[in-house]
């Protein structure tokens, strides 16, 4: 299935569209920050809107104004009010989480995961994975947390089966916007040497590669899926063998993202890598605490045969 991906790195540096290795700018941006891609390139296309986020850390309020790295920056309430603007532009959009959305501040030593959930329910996510820290409290505590969840939580390689948490989480999830038909996976990271043994119990850990295979399988010949996107806990890049996004998207045949976690990366724009079939795949982080929120926009042609994306990430505050 041939691809077509146009990517708007900075607002003002207008539309670049990304074939393959070829760059080629296709269009001039008029203002900040607002999207100006020409209209009639777009007759025929739908828009799906992807916003996501990742290593929240109960971070629900900005930054103090005595921080010395990022005073009055970030929270979690910033960006649910940003997605209530794009919301009442697109109601169809997708909002995701990509894991470690507990632990950081004081809230978290009070509550628990509690106000984290409840926040996040209240903020619309569609769906979310699960980090390390989510098991700093105990299975106990993240099913008690999980329970104010009105998302699903996500995971495809971390197996609950024999623990408290069976049944809380799903697999993979198909959802379907636009006529477009979204199959997600999610795999989190290893939790030896992270997550002591009292606190992850008899969570069984499968191999992030196979499991990814699995399941992009299952959602692109089984279930028919027009995208594929994963909710990766695993980190960006690594320096040793460690399994990472980057390790991940080259093994994969069907995965169009990997939306990412764990490494607190900020990238100032999505990174396309080549497959193992030499397709492009998307892959995006954006840093921790809420101080950045991913938008990813996809245009998807009628017939579902080319998908395009202009892509950017949001400093929030
Ligand atoms: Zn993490």
């Amino acid at each position: 299935m041939p691809k077509v991906k146009y990517y708007r790195h900075q607002p003002m540096e207008g539309f670049i569209m990304l074939n393959r290795r070829s760059f080629l700018k296709v269009a001039a941006v008029t203002s900040a920050g607002l999207y100006a891609f020409p209209s009639k390139a777009f007759n025929g296309f739908e828009k799906l809107t992807i916003l996501h986020t990742n290593d929240m850390h109960c971070h629900f309020e900005p930054f103090s104004e005595n921080d010395a790295k990022f005073a009055g920056r970030g929270g979690m309430n910033r960006i649910s009010a940003y997605v209530k603007q794009l919301r009442k532009i697109d109601p169809e959009l997708l909002l995701l989480d990509c894991g470690d959305y507990f632990q950081g501040t004081p809230y978290y030593n009070f509550f628990k995961g509690e106000v984290a959930i409840k926040l996040m329910s209240e903020m619309g996510y569609d769906a979310v994975t699960i980090g390390n820290h989510e098991f700093d409290s105990g299975l106990e505590a993240l099913k008690k947390a999980l329970g104010f969840a009105s998302f699903p939580v996500l995971s495809s390689n971390y197996d609950f089966s024999k623990t408290v948490m069976d049944g809380v989480t799903q697999k993979n999830l198909i959802i379907e916007k636009k006529g477009i038909r979204i199959g997600f996976y999610a795999i989190g990271i290893e939790l030896q040497g992270l997550v002591g043994k009292t606190l992850s119990g008899a969570t069984e850990y499968h191999n992030p590669i196979d499991i990814a295979l699995e399941q992009e399988e299952y959602l692109r010949n089984n279930q028919q899926c027009d995208m594929i996107i994963c909710l990766s806990h695993l980190g960006y890049k690594y320096d040793t063998p460690k399994t990472s996004d980057l390790t991940l998207a080259k093994s994969t045949h069907f995965t169009d993202v990997i939306l990412g976690g764990h490494t607190h990366t900020f990238l100032e724009a999505p990174v396309e890598i080549l497959n193992a079939d030499k397709q492009s795949v998307v892959i995006n982080q954006v840093g921790w605490a809420a101080l950045m929120l991913g938008q990813l926009e996809f245009y998807f042609e009628q017939k579902k045969k080319t998908i395009l994306d202009l892509s950017k990430n949001k400093r929030v505050g």
